[in-house]
C-alpha cells in the first residue's frame, strides 16, 4: 500500500486519465456539462478558443487534482516552482461572472465554492490571461471586493 500525498496525487492523475480515455459519463466540474465534452476535451489535448474556457478547464484541473495541466496553462513567467494538488479543499462548484477578451488579453471574474476542513468558502477573483502563440495561458488574478 501506498501512503501519503504524493500516491494521492497520482491516483487523482490516474483516474483523470482512465475517465478521459473511456469516455466515463459524468458531470464536469465546471458545472457547464458533461466532463468529456467540456473540460476533458482541454485536458485531453484540445486548446481551448477562449481564457473563459481556459478559466474552467483550469478549475476542473484543480478539482481532479491535475496539477500538471494547472501547471503548464501557467505563464512561465507567473508559475510556481511547486505545485501541490491540495487534497484538504474541496471544490464545489464555479461561477463566471465576466469574461472580456481584446485580442491576445483577457480577464475573467468568477466566484468558487470549496469546503475546508468541512466549512464552506467562497473564493472571488478576477483572473488575468495571456494567448501567445494560439495558446491562452493564466497570468495573475486579484482579489475584488465583494
Ligand atoms: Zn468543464
Amino acid at each position: 500500500m501506498e501512503s501519503g500525498g504524493r500516491a494521492g496525487g497520482r491516483k487523482a492523475e490516474e483516474s483523470l486519465m482512465a475517465r478521459v480515455k473511456t469516455g466515463a459519463a459524468g458531470p464536469c466540474p465546471c458545472g457547464a456539462g458533461e466532463y468529456v465534452l467540456c473540460c476533458g476535451r482541454y485536458h485531453g489535448g484540445a486548446l481551448p478558443e477562449t481564457a473563459e474556457q481556459l478559466m474552467r478547464s483550469r478549475y476542473s484541473a484543480y478539482a481532479l487534482g491535475s496539477m500538471d495541466y494547472v501547471r503548464d496553462t501557467w505563464h512561465p513567467r507567473t508559475r510556481p516552482h511547486d505545485l501541490q494538488h491540495d487534497t484538504e479543499t474541496k471544490w464545489l462548484g464555479l461561477e463566471i461572472r465576466r469574461h472580456a477578451a481584446a485580442g491576445n488579453e483577457a480577464v475573467v471574474e468568477f466566484a468558487a465554492r470549496y469546503k475546508l476542513n468541512g466549512r464552506a468558502q467562497r473564493m472571488h477573483e478576477t483572473s488575468r490571461f495571456v494567448r501567445e502563440q494560439g495558446r491562452w495561458f493564466y497570468v495573475d488574478g486579484s482579489f475584488p471586493e465583494d
